[in-house]
Order: structure tokens, then sequence, then C-alpha cells
């Protein structure tokens, strides 16, 4: 159940069987000339969308922007900085957990997102060990899943893309958005890539990105993308992730 479409009486009777909730979160920035600016938030909340409706999880709003700095070299990037963001997640969780969520599953679409996420979790989790959180919360646990880093999806991805899966506007996730949004992909999708396949290297700020990469991908030839693909890392990233799923809101 997507939580934006449940009433708030919907909300209260969820919770008296789950305490569970997945929050999808990507980020807004650019994936190379054929990739959608939107990339990682779609791509994570089409799959947490998928996920809650098959095990009849909810799903909460879509974190859209991420920490994203090093991409703001390109017109559409934003970002939060490292600090803005951790405000934002611990801020959502201890509002969910105000109504009694205790199980918080965030199911991430961009990598730049993790070292963050991860920094939230320990504030989250530092409230309890200090005792500055209310004294009747209970013991929440956070757990983060990246959808593209599922043993099947991987393989998957290695099968069809091997080295032109890239590490930025990656294969992968360009198909799975062509299989989400058909007829946007037709517009991009027949834009020509030079070379096929991008350069890779480090990066720092968004100017050495720019001059490093100048149409934005790393290492990656999303020219091999197909809807039919982007079918396939769906139902596979919605399998792993639906199992995740239930193992963790067992924990104890
Ligand atoms: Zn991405």
């Amino acid at each position: 159940m997507r939580m934006q479409l449940a009433t708030w009486p919907e909300v209260e009777t969820y919770l008296r069987t789950s305490v569970g909730v997945i929050l999808p979160i990507g980020s807004t920035e650019q994936h190379g000339p054929t990739g959608f600016v939107g990339t990682d938030a779609l791509t994570a909340e089409m799959i947490a969308i998928e996920v809650g409706a098959k095990i009849d999880a909810m799903v909460a709003p879509t974190i859209s922007v991420g920490m994203a700095q090093h991409h703001l070299g390109f017109p559409g990037s934003m970002t939060l900085r490292p600090s803005t963001l951790i405000c934002v997640i611990q801020d959502m969780i201890n509002s969910l957990a105000h109504h009694g969520f205790e199980r918080f599953f965030f199911l991430n679409g961009h990598g730049g997102n993790v070292a963050t996420l991860t920094a939230a979790f320990a504030e989250v989790y530092a409230e309890s060990s200090f005792g500055t959180a209310a004294s009747n919360r209970p013991s929440l646990r956070c757990i983060l899943r990246n959808w593209y880093m599922g043993e099947k999806v991987r393989k998957i991805s290695k099968e069809a893309f091997g080295d032109d899966e890239g590490s930025h506007a990656t294969a992968s996730e360009v198909a799975l958005t062509y299989f989400g949004f058909p007829n946007d992909a037709d517009r991009v999708a027949r834009v020509p890539l030079d070379p096929a396949r991008a350069p890779t290297g480090t990066i720092y700020d968004a100017d050495d990105y720019r001059r490093q990469f100048p149409d934005g991908r790393i290492g990656s030839n999303p020219g091999l993308a197909t809807e039919a693909l982007g079918k396939q890392l769906f139902e596979a990233s919605v399998e792993e992730l639906c199992e995740d799923y239930c193992k963790f809101i067992e924990t104890a």
C-alpha cells in the first residue's frame, strides 16, 4: 500500500498488524544523453511500489533528491548536502516512529546515498544509545538495500551487459527506466552515444566530473539497454527485495 494513496485510518489499521515500512530513496541527477534525470528515484520507487503490493507492505513517499553534489555540472541535477540529507532521513524516521513504525527498509537507487544513509542510521541509533529519544520509543531498526546489488539482478546485468554495464548511467538502470516509462524512452533512446562505452576514472567535484566525463556517463554503454531487459531486472529485483523485507521485519 502506498502511504500517499492511503487514508489515515488505513495507516492506523495497517499498524495493528505490521510495524514495517519501505522508504524508496533515489536522486535527481543527469544520467547521460539517453537516461532520465530522475533515474535513481524512478527505479527505487517503481520497485518499492511493486514489492509493497506483492507482500502488503506500506510504502512511504520517495526521497527523490539525494546526495549528488558531483553531478551539479549538468542541468537538472540537484543535491542535498550530506548533513541536510541526514536530517531529512532522521526526521522522516522519527515522524513514522511517532505513529508506531519500528522497522525502516530503505530501498535505494543511488550509490552516492549509501554513506549518508549509513550515517543517518547511526544518528537514529545514537538517540537511543544516549537516552535522548523519548523513553517510550521502541527499538527502531533501519536497513539499506540497493536494488541493483541483489545476486539475481547482478547475474542478469553481467550476462546482458558485461563490462558495458559501467558505474554511472549504467545499462541496467537505464533499461529499468525504459521498461517503466516506455513512451519517454522512445524519445531519448535514439540519441547517439559517442563513444559507445564511456571512459572510467575517479571523480571529485562537479567541475572535475564534467571535464572528465563530458556526456555524464562513467564506464557504461546504455545503448544496450532495452525494455525487455529492464523487465527481467525489475522482476528479479522485486523478488529479491520481497525476501529481504520479509526477513528484515522479523528482526529482534
Ligand atoms: Zn543512477
